[in-house]
């Protein structure tokens, strides 16, 4: 394990027993450019025979703190293999090779491009991973953003039908030139997913993972269900709507994650594969569902459809629910939330 993670494991872990009968673990991480939190608690074990109180294992709290440490692993190795930015990266390897020739991939990154995909058909190409062909060529933090007609150039390598995967083969290829991918509109709810099943599988049945605005839960939250805060969209530090949940996913797209302001118009980091250019129909949008990875490409591909097509999508799609915040800052609820 590298020493970094060691060090921050040793100041940051907390293991707190904030209840009397439950021991809490808690522990926040940089990754993906974004916060992850990791949070469990484990049940009182059964009383002894002859009744009295039995203390908690030492061996759990060992536990808890391996559990988190390999949380922490798995959402650093999926950087790894998905981040545009590491040229090492599996993505970068496609983003470089795959308009020329047929390049061979790792099962997991290609069930992660099939669910893509999948999503990518099922939403008329609101969610196009192929947005990155317009995409890289936008910078926030230094407000650069593509003239018009670099925007009108690029705009064909736009196509998610323009990649071709092969599942005997586990191989994708583009049929276009120019084609650029990204998976920053699925890829951490894929994290969370994973995080959640390693937790589970080690035997945890109460948690919350999250990356950023992507968080799953795995059971309740000491008998009451978790509150999971929706951002205010315009004031940093307060939540517009705090929702309670268990054993759900709930991912948040929203226009002031990742943005600049040039002539009083909002450049975002959510593209329109239609224009290239950032979408400005509703400023927020949560989707709530048992999958993090389909709840995370979700919330992005309803903030491209808008208020009206975007929730007719959901309201389609029994095993998923919405929480929209319009450009006047109203809050818009699919069918299933409004019981
Ligand atoms: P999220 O925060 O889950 O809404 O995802 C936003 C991220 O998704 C952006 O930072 C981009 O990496 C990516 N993205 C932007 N526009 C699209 C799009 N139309 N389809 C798929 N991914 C997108
Ligand atoms: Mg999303």
């Amino acid at each position: 394990m590298r020493k970094v993670i060691k060090l921050k494991l040793t100041f940051l872990l907390l293991c707190l027993p904030f209840f009397a009968n439950a021991q809490w673990f808690k522990h926040s991480f940089k990754v993906m450019g974004t916060m992850s939190h990791v949070e469990f608690w484990l049940a009182e074990p059964a009383k002894t025979l002859d009744g009295s109180d039995s203390k908690f294992a030492i061996s759990n709290s060992e536990q808890a703190q391996a559990l988190i440490e390999s949380v922490e692993q798995e959402m650093f190795r999926i950087d790894q293999q998905m981040s545009p930015y590491k040229e090492q990266s599996e993505l970068s390897l496609i983003n470089r090779e795959a308009a020329n020739k047929v390049v061979t991939i790792s099962a997991e990154l290609f069930e992660l491009l099939k669910t893509a995909q999948h999503i990518a058909a099922m939403s008329d190409g609101a969610f196009d991973i192929t947005y990155a062909s317009i995409g890289y060529q936008y910078n926030y933090r230094e407000k650069i953003r593509p003239s018009q007609s670099s925007i009108t150039k690029a705009l064909p390598a736009i196509n998610y039908t323009a990649i071709t995967l092969n599942k005997e083969q586990s191989t994708v290829h583009f049929t276009h030139q120019g084609i650029k991918i990204d998976l920053g509109g699925i890829a951490k709810g894929y994290a969370v997913k994973r995080c959640l099943s390693l937790l589970k599988k080690a035997g945890v049945n109460h948690a919350l993972v999250s990356a950023g605005g992507d968080t799953g839960l795995l059971g309740d939250r000491h008998g009451r269900p978790w509150l999971v805060g929706i951002k205010h969209p315009r004031a940093e530090h307060k939540t517009a709507v705090n929702i309670p949940l268990e054993n759900e996913a709930i991912s948040t797209s929203g226009d002031y994650e990742r943005y600049f302001i040039e002539d009083g118009i909002r450049y975002h980091h959510i593209i329109n594969p239609k224009t290239g250019d950032s979408v400005r129909k509703v400023v927020s949008v949560s989707v709530i569902g048992k999958d993090p990875t389909y709840v995370d490409a979700l919330s992005t591909t309803v903030f491209v459809k808008g208020l009206a097509e975007g929730m007719a999508l959901i309201n389609k799609l029994p095993e998923f629910e919405a929480i929209i915040i319009d450009n006047q800052r109203r809050l818009h609820y699919s069918k299933g939330l409004q019981q």
